[in-house]
């Protein structure tokens, strides 16, 4: 189960000699356990601040949010049951495919063996068993944010977190990365929160669509029954 509650959620950026910029202005919002929800809108509506207050990456200015009940707000990241996965992979270069996705682990004091099996399960779910041994610049884009999704999985968070993770590969890679995630997401049944500023995305990966505009949400619904395009 996991169940994600924002409530009044406020984030308010400070700024030298002004008011401060108002990023994220009191917005309510539940996701379901299971659920596939995107945030859409246009770049600076809030929605990566929105997805890092919930990975407890940026302060909350004010407002709540709770996982299955429990109020996270001054959780650390590391210990929220959540795993993000960013646009730019952020993967270690020095590090091999396999050392990227046991890092996390390791740092979390997994046995040696548990590691290996659940690295081994990641990349045989994301064909990238062949590729164990390589570093990062070896790989191409799209194989790059199958390793970051990778290191997401072999945590088995009950909550994942994508940060416009297509928006740097080409036509071709965002559509078969696309389908992967929305496979993925049938087969772990994990909740999971996807930010995009892309119209086609959010309409065939979404269950529930939020719309967001200035820091506000426009309207939450299902892909075919949004009274208006994103
Ligand atoms: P989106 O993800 O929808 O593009 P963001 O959440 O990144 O939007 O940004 C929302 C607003 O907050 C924008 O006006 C942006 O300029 C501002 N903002 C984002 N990060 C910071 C920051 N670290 N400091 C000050 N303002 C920020
Ligand atoms: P250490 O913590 O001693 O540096 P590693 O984390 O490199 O050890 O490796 C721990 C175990 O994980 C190894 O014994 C091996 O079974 C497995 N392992 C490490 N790297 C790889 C790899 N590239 N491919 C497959 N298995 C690996």
């Amino acid at each position: 189960m996991a169940k994600v509650l924002i409530e009044n959620l406020v984030k308010t950026y400070p700024e030298k000699n002004g008011p401060g910029v108002p990023a994220v202005k009191g917005i309510n919002l539940t996701i379901e356990d299971r659920e596939f929800m995107v945030l859409v809108g246009p770049s600076g509506c809030g929605k990566s601040t929105t997805l890092r207050m919930i990975a407890g990456l940026e302060e909350i200015t004010s407002g709540t949010i709770s996982i299955d009940g429990k109020v996270v707000n001054s959780e650390l990241p590391k210990d929220r049951d959540i795993a993000m996965v960013f646009q730019n992979y952020a993967l270690y270069p020095h590090m091999s495919v396999y050392e990227n996705m046991a890092f996390g682990l390791k740092l979390r004091k997994f046995p040696k063996a548990e590691i290996e099996a659940r690295v081994r399960e990641a990349a045989a779910l994301l064909g990238l068993e062949g590729y164990l041994e390589r570093k990062p610049k070896a790989l191409s884009g799209g194989q790059r944010q199958r390793v970051a999704v990778g290191r997401a999985i072999v945590r088995k968070p009950k909550v994942f977190l994508f940060d416009e993770p297509l928006s740097n590969l080409d036509a071709k890679m965002r559509v078969s990365t696309r389908t992967e995630i929305s496979k993925l997401h049938a087969r772990l049944g994990a909740t999971m929160i996807y930010v995009t500023h892309d119209q086609v995305e959010a309409m065939t990966m979404g269950d529930r669509i939020c719309v967001m505009r200035d820091g506000d949400i426009m309207q939450v619904a299902e892909p075919l029954t949004l009274y208006n395009r994103p």
